[in-house]
């Protein structure tokens, strides 16, 4: 992908992007960035030149248009910080010393809202929340990890909070747990959800038309004072390795699920559930068993095997 980007000229930060794309970077093989007229440089890694002609965005420059539409003017802030989001520095790699892999624990529902109830009083709200605490012992004891409780006791959390919160303390990492349930006692097992495509298109829909989250939606990238078609693009750029990222931790999760209990889905299941549309933080749900299911509902309240559920991540 070539950029041509008006009105610029080249300077060490511009010049340092390139070696800001690291050997493993999963999205970037590699970026060129060149001088090749006075006022323009092409750069083939499409968010940094976009950050960079952000950046570089006077106040007089021309009004966005959409298919000849002169789009309504927006509020103009100052320039973010250029630096592309997937490229960032060594010290602020996840699994460094220096920034420890951060994972938002998501335990479901709370307070007014408890979840589904198992046919002997179980509900889901306090099993999810104890699994969650387990689990954040078991990931807290690992170097280079830490957890992020979205609620940490008995309270309601709106589900949108619950992103936001994760996005908030710039999570790695989203896990939402849940206990399924269904009308026919007999259903059981453990699944995993990643976000659906329409739930992405949807999401990436709303995010755009919320003027809260315009600030700091992609890397520091204000989309509020951008063309909302690059908008559009960057967000379903980044929703879409989103996504990739959750189906690969699910899969393998399921795997080391599938050793402790019986599978209601083999394969990630896609879904729009709310809590996994950051469009920047790979997110999955698991249903960890059928609250529904005697069994299962039992299971769930036992300690061990709770401890059981907590150990595979
Ligand atoms: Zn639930």
């Amino acid at each position: 992908m070539v950029v041509d980007i008006q009105g610029l000229t080249m300077n060490r930060t511009i010049e340092e992007l390139v070696s800001k794309v690291r050997p493993n970077d999963p999205y970037i093989r590699s970026v060129r960035v060149g001088q090749n007229r006075p006022e323009s440089c092409d750069d083939n890694d499409p968010l940094a030149s976009v950050l960079e002609s952000l950046a570089q965005n006077s106040p007089d420059a021309p009004v966005p248009t959409v298919q000849g539409q002169t789009l309504p003017p927006v509020a103009r802030t100052p320039p973010p910080v250029t630096t592309p989001p997937r490229s960032p520095s060594p010290a602020a790699t996840p699994g460094t010393p220096n920034r420890p892999l951060l994972i938002a624990l998501d335990p479901g529902h709370g307070g007014e809202d408890p979840g589904a109830i198992g046919p002997g009083g179980t509900r889901e709200k306090d099993v999810v929340l104890n699994i969650a605490r387990r689990l954040k012992r078991l990931i807290d004891a690992q170097p280079n990890m830490r957890t992020y409780l979205t609620r940490d006791s008995d309270f309601f959390v709106p589900l949108q909070v619950r992103v936001q919160k994760a996005r908030r303390v710039k999570a790695d990492l989203f896990i939402s747990i849940h206990a399924d349930a269904w009308i026919k006692p007999s259903a059981r097992g453990s699944s995993i959800y990643a976000l659906s495509q329409n739930g992405a298109t949807s999401s990436a829909a709303r995010w755009l038309a919320k003027k809260e989250n315009d600030a700091d939606l992609i890397g520091g990238l204000n989309l509020g004072s951008h063309n909302r078609q690059v908008a559009q693009i960057l967000l379903d750029l980044s929703t879409a390795a989103q996504i990739n990222d959750s189906v690969k931790v699910g899969s393998r999760l399921l795997g080391e699920i599938g050793k402790i209990n019986r599978l209601h889905k083999r394969n990630v299941e896609r879904a729009g559930f709310a809590v996994l549309k950051a469009p920047d933080i790979p997110s999955i749900l698991i249903e960890t068993a059928f609250i529904s299911n005697p069994e299962e509902e039992r299971l769930l309240r036992s300690s061990s095997h709770q401890d059981k559920i907590a150990k595979p991540f």
